[in-house]
């Protein structure tokens, strides 16, 4: 047997682990994937491959054993939609994951476990305005976390440290902000902003409107998946253990994400505003100040860039002819 470091990425069929078990394994590791789910657009990269269910401790102690590193991406998530309307079976499910996943690394000896929260832990009351204040890791206390998503997110950083603390487990924490990209969801209700605009505008034609959720003045920085993967590696290898962000601190807002999504595809799109939607916070940036200094490295991957390739992925993906029926 070789002498590669052997890892687990949790969330493997999903999109940010799909992307980041790519990454691991073109830079030598050998990965084991875990998920409920195959990634759905795209063979796995993985050296291994397993279904299990995370809730499970069992599963999460016959994942973690025998690798050095977790980097734990499962999680039952999805785009604002998905996140109002289900937080009893989200605060249920990704608790027990990240708990048994957490404790089962610790009973196996991995060395360094990674954790990925997200900008969701950040107080409403510092998210009223479009035009905001870009968001510093110590504005996370006093606690007003996104009600369900969020407040599992921020409990499981707590565990992290606890954890860290008492027990000696290397953690390392990452607060996402909004990544985007090809091979992520793009409908079906779990898909988040970009994705569903471009969807959206591929299936327009020239000269057509749009449905927006909310007045399209709601703010938010977006970054792309190579940035984020890039981020996800620096930060393992880093002796940084508090929480750090990890996105783009170009603030928009959504009516300029439609226009930028229209100018890529070359169409003229209207917007119909649907303000019963949910909309999320008001507005949301980044404060890349500390990922700077820790990472001494930021995002370099412009938005119409990533929109670019993004649009271009989810294009393909929506005008493929639907399959034909056979019948016996
Ligand atoms: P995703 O939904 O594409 O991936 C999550 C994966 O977890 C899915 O493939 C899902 O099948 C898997 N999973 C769910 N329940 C499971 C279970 N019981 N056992 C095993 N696997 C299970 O989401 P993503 O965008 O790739 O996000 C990865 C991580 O990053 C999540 O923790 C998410 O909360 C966090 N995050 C993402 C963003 C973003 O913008 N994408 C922002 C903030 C935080």
């Amino acid at each position: 047997m070789s002498d590669q470091v052997k890892v687990l990425v949790t969330g493997a069929g999903g999109f940010i682990g799909h992307h980041l078990t790519k990454y691991l394994v073109e830079r030598g590791y050998w990965v084991r994937g875990v998920d409920i789910k195959e990634p759905e657009y795209e063979a796995t990269a993985a050296d291994e491959f397993k279904l299990l269910d995370l809730r499970f401790r069992e599963n999460c102690l016959e994942a973690t054993e025998g690798v050095a590193q977790v980097y734990g991406l499962a999680a039952n998530m999805g785009g604002i939609g998905f996140i109002e309307s289900h937080k009893g079976e989200i605060v249920r499910d990704s608790s027990l994951i990240n708990l048994h996943t957490n404790d089962a690394a610790q009973e196996n000896g991995v060395k360094r476990y990674f954790y990925t929260s997200s900008a969701c832990i950040y107080p409403g009351y510092k998210q009223n305005e479009a035009d905001i204040t870009p968001l510093r890791e110590e504005d996370a206390y006093p606690a007003d976390a996104e009600d369900g998503y969020g407040w599992e997110k921020l409990y499981m950083e707590r565990i992290c440290r606890h954890y860290r603390e008492d027990f000696g487990l290397d953690t390392r924490v990452v607060r996402f902000h909004n990544i985007f990209g090809p091979l992520g969801t793009y409908d079906g209700g779990r898909e988040k902003s970009p994705a569903a605009i471009c969807r959206k505008i591929a299936l327009a034609n020239d000269g057509d409107d749009i449905e927006v959720w909310g007045d399209g003045l709601q703010t938010r920085s977006y970054c792309y998946i190579d940035d984020c993967v890039e981020g996800i590696y620096r930060l393992m290898q880093s002796d940084y253990h508090e929480p750090l962000n990890l996105g783009q601190d170009r603030m928009i807002s959504i009516n300029e994400l439609v226009d930028i999504v229209a100018k890529i595809a070359g169409k003229r799109i209207g917007k119909r505003y649907d303000t019963t939607k949910p909309q999320g916070v008001r507005g949301r940036n980044s404060d890349n100040t500390r990922l700077r200094e820790v990472l001494k490295w930021e995002p370099q991957i412009s938005l119409e860039e990533g929109l670019e390739r993004t649009y271009k992925w989810i294009e393909a993906q929506v005008k493929q002819p639907a399959p034909v029926a056979v019948s016996a």
